[in-house]
C-alpha cells in the first residue's frame, strides 16, 4: 500500500492537465469544460412503470481531471457513465462535449465519437475470449483507417507499458483478473482514449490487483488522460482528486472540484499518442470484417462445422445431381452419335406409321438422284426391306434383309471383317449377292469355315456371300438382330416384289452442320415433290429431343436437391441467430469501441458467407469423391464435374450465406450497445 501511495503522489500533481492542443475547437477558452451536462435526466420504461435513473444532473468535467463517481448500487452511476460515453442518450437535457452538443448526433457520429475520444474499462473486462491479449488490444484499431503494422506496434507498446510485454499472445482465460483488466485498459487506449471511462474497474479484482489497476489509471491521468471511475468502494474513490456522490439519480455532493489551472502536465507519453484516424471505409471494412470472421471460425471449428453441415450436404447433393445429369447426357450423346451422327434418314409418309407409306407417292429413285446432286450430300443410299428365311448348309433362320445402294457402307461407315461391299454394277444388274454381319455369320457358318463365296438361300433366291460386316459395339448392348444387305434392286424384284423405297439415307459431308443439311433437304425435297409427304429423322434430331427430355429431368432433380440446400440454409440461419445471441456482448464491446452498425453487419455477413463458401467447397469435394468412387466401380452412373457446376456450387453457397446470414447479421447490428454489454 505504501508504494501505491507513492504512485499516487507521483501521479497527483498532474491534475487539471489541460493543453490547448487537446481541444478540437480552437476558440474554446482553457477553462471551458471538456464535458458539460446540463439538466440531464434519464428514465427507463419497463412495460407500465418507468424508472428515473438520473434526475436533473448538472456536471462539468475538465480535461485531465480524475473523477470518482460513488454511490450505492442502483443510484444511477452506470447510467451516468454510459451517458458520458455516448452509449446511452439522455432522455432530457443537454450533453456538451468539447463545446459541441452531442444530443442530436447520428448513430454513426456517436460511434465515431466513442472510437476517437473514449476508452471504456468494464468491471468484468469484456475481453473477447477467442482473441489473445494483443488481438484484443488491437480490435478497436480495426475500425480506424491506418496501417495495420503501425497499429499492431501500438498495441504491443501499450501492453508493454502496462507490464504485459510477456503476455502478448496469452488468451484471456490464461490471464489473471488483474492482467485481464490491464489488457482492457490497453484496449481502451488503442484509439487514443482521451477520456477513460471505467465502470467498477476493480469490482471483480482482489485488493492487490485492484491497486495495480488503479495505479495504472493514475499513471494515465498523470499523462494527461481524463479518467472517470465509477465505484462503490471508498478506498478506490480516494485515488481520485474529485469525488462525486450520487444518490437516487441526483448528485448529492461534489468535492475536490477545483477550477482549472493552466499549468498543463505533459500530454501523452512518447507512445501514448492517440492513434487518430477516420472511420474505416467500405472496402477496408469488408476486408477487416472478413479477417475478424475468419479468426473466429478457425478458433471454433466444431461450431463452424455444425453450422455449415446442412450446406455441405446440400451442395454435395446439388453438385452431384448436376454432375450426374451432365454425365448421363454425355453418355447418351455418345451412344446416339455411335448410331451415326452425320446421317439423315428420309421416310415416306407424314410421320411414323403413316398408312400411305406404301403408296405410289413413296420416295423414288429420282429423289435419290436429286439428293445425290446436292453439294452437302457426301453419299446416299435408298433403303428397302423384307423379312426372309435364310438357309445355309448348317442353319435355317428368319432375318431382316435390307436392300440398299452401293454407297450404303460408306453412308453408315461400316467396317468389313471380310470382303467388300457390292458395286453400282451389282445394283444395276440385280446381282444375287449378300453381305452379312458377324452375328449372322456365326449362325450360318461354323467358325472354321470361310463364308466368302458360299451360296445361301434368301427366301427362294440363292445368293453369294461377298462380305462380312463388323458389328459395331454399342453400349445399348450387342445388337441381337441379324442383318443382311443386298442390292435394293435385287431385293425389290426378286424377293419382296415391292416397287417403292421405304427410306433414303444420306450422309452429310464433313464440316456441314447436320441440322442445317436436314432443314435444307426438307425444303428442297418438298419443292421437288410438291408436297411435304415425307419426314426426316437423324441422330442429331433424336439427340436434340433426348437432351431436351433429360434437361427437364435435370431441372427436376436439381430442384429436389435444392430443397436440401434450402434446409441447410435455414439451419445456418438458426445457428447464426444462436451465435449472435451468444456473442451479444462481443457486439456490445465492439460498438463501445467505435464499431459502426455497418461494421457489425459486415462481420456477421462475412462469417455466414465464409462458412457457406467453405461448406460449399467441402460439399463439392464430397461430391467429387463420390464421383471418383462411382467411376471406380464402373457403375452406370457417370458423374461429370465441370467448371460450370463448380461455379454454380460456389455462387449458390455465397448467395445462401448472404440471404440466410442477413437476418442474424441485421439483428446483431441493431443491438443496443449497453444492453448488449449487460448480457455478458
Ligand atoms: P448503478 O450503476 O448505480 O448501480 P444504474 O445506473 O445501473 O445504477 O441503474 C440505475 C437505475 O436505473 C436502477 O434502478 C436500474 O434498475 C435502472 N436501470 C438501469 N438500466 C436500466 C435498463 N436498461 N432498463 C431499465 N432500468 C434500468
Ligand atoms: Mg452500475
Amino acid at each position: 500500500m505504501e508504494c501505491l501511495r507513492k504512485i499516487k503522489f507521483r501521479t497527483r500533481p498532474t491534475k487539471d492537465a489541460v493543453k490547448p492542443g487537446n481541444l478540437p475547437e480552437e476558440n474554446l477558452s482553457l477553462s471551458a469544460p471538456l464535458i458539460q451536462l446540463i439538466n440531464v435526466s434519464r428514465s427507463y420504461f419497463n412495460g407500465h412503470s418507468s424508472t428515473e435513473a438520473l434526475r436533473d444532473v448538472n456536471l462539468n468535467i475538465r480535461a485531465g481531471e480524475m473523477v470518482a463517481i460513488v454511490g450505492t448500487s442502483g443510484s444511477g452511476k452506470s447510467t451516468l457513465l454510459n451517458i458520458l460515453g455516448c452509449l446511452v442518450p439522455p432522455s432530457q437535457g443537454q450533453y456538451i462535449l468539447h463545446g459541441r452538443s452531442v444530443t442530436r448526433l447520428t448513430n454513426n457520429e456517436l460511434a465515431d465519437l466513442r472510437r476517437g475520444t473514449f476508452g471504456f474499462v468494464f468491471q468484468r473486462y469484456h475481453l473477447l475470449g477467442h482473441l489473445n491479449a494483443e488481438e484484443n488490444v488491437l480490435s478497436p484499431g480495426l475500425y480506424v483507417e491506418g496501417e495495420k503494422k503501425t497499429l499492431r506496434a501500438r498495441a504491443q507498446m501499450l501492453l508493454s507499458s502496462l507490464g504485459l510485454s510477456d503476455r502478448l499472445h496469452f488468451f484471456p482465460g490464461q490471464l489473471s483478473g488483474g492482467q485481464q483488466q490491464r489488457v482492457s485498459i490497453a484496449r481502451a487506449l488503442m484509439n487514443g482514449g482521451d477520456i477513460i471511462l471505467a465502470d467498477e474497474p476493480t469490482g471483480a479484482l482482489d485488493t492487490k490487483s485492484g491497486e495495480e489497476v488503479m495505479a495504472a489509471l493514475c499513471e494515465l491521468n498523470a499523462k494527461g488522460h481524463t479518467v472517470i471511475i465509477v465505484t462503490h468502494n471508498n478506498d478506490i474513490a480516494s485515488y481520485a482528486q474529485r469525488l462525486i456522490h450520487i444518490q437516487d439519480g441526483c448528485i448529492s455532493s461534489d468535492t475536490g472540484n477545483h477550477p482549472a489551472s493552466s499549468t498543463a502536465g505533459p500530454r501523452g507519453g512518447p507512445g501514448l499518442k492517440p492513434a487518430q484516424g477516420s472511420s474505416i471505409n467500405m472496402l477496408s471494412g469488408w476486408v477487416e470484417a472478413i479477417k475478424i470472421a475468419f479468426s473466429w471460425l478457425v478458433r471454433k471449428p466444431l461450431h463452424a462445422g455444425l453450422t455449415v453441415l446442412g450446406i455441405v450436404i446440400g451442395i454435395a447433393a446439388v453438385s452431384s445431381v448436376i454432375a450426374l445429369g451432365e454425365g448421363a447426357r454425355d453418355r447418351i450423346v455418345q451412344e446416339i452419335s455411335a448410331l451415326g451422327a452425320d446421317t439423315i434418314d428420309i421416310y415416306s409418309g407424314k410421320d411414323w406409321g403413316d398408312i400411305y407409306k406404301g403408296s405410289n407417292k413413296a420416295l423414288s429413285e429420282s429423289d435419290v438422284d436429286y439428293l445425290r446432286s446436292l453439294p452437302y450430300v457426301d453419299s446416299i443410299s435408298p433403303v428397302t426391306s423384307a423379312t426372309a428365311t435364310i438357309t445355309s448348309k448348317n442353319a435355317n433362320l428368319s432375318a431382316q434383309v435390307l436392300g440398299v445402294g452401293e454407297a450404303f457402307a460408306r453412308v453408315r461407315g461400316e467396317v468389313f471383317a471380310q470382303g467388300t461391299f457390292f458395286s453400282s454394277d451389282d445394283v444395276k444388274r440385280q446381282a444375287q449377292v449378300a453381305v452379312i454381319d458377324e452375328n449372322m455369320r456365326k449362325r450360318l457358318f461354323p467358325s472354321w469355315e470361310d463364308p466368302i463365296g458360299k451360296v445361301i438361300l434368301v427366301g427362294p433366291m440363292p445368293a453369294i456371300v461377298i462380305a462380312v460386316i463388323k458389328n459395331t459395339p454399342s453400349s445399348f448392348g450387342e445388337a441381337p438382330v441379324l442383318q443382311m444387305y443386298m442390292p435394293y434392286t435385287t431385293l425389290m424384284s426378286r424377293i419382296s416384289g415391292q416397287s417403292f423405297l421405304e427410306s433414303i439415307v444420306v450422309r452429310v459431308a464433313d464440316g456441314i452442320s447436320n441440322e442445317l443439311a436436314e432443314s435444307n433437304i426438307n425444303r428442297l425435297l418438298e419443292l421437288k415433290r410438291g408436297s411435304k409427304d415425307f419426314f426426316t429423322s437423324s441422330a442429331d434430331s433424336i439427340l436434340r429431343s433426348v437432351t431436351s427430355a433429360t434437361r427437364v429431368l435435370n431441372v427436376l432433380s436439381i430442384s429436389v436437391a435444392s430443397i436440401s440446400l434450402l434446409v441447410g440454409g435455414i439451419g445456418l440461419m438458426n445457428m447464426m441467430l444462436y451465435s449472435v445471441a451468444e456473442r451479444t456482448y462481443e457486439v456490445g464491446v465492439r460498438m463501445a469501441f467505435g464499431a459502426r452498425r455497418r461494421n457489425i453487419m459486415q462481420q456477421f455477413l462475412s462469417e455466414s458467407c465464409l462458412l457457406c463458401i467453405f461448406g460449399g467447397g467441402f460439399g463439392f469435394l464430397l461430391a467429387l469423391l463420390a464421383g471418383e468412387i462411382l467411376g471406380g466401380l464402373q457403375t452406370d452412373f457417370p458423374l461429370k464435374f465441370s467448371y460450370w457446376s463448380f461455379m454454380v456450387a460456389f455462387a449458390s453457397s455465397t448467395v445462401i450465406g448472404l440471404v440466410f446470414g442477413y437476418i442474424p447479421a441485421r439483428n446483431a447490428a441493431r443491438l443496443d450497445p449497453v444492453e448488449a454489454l449487460s448480457r455478458a
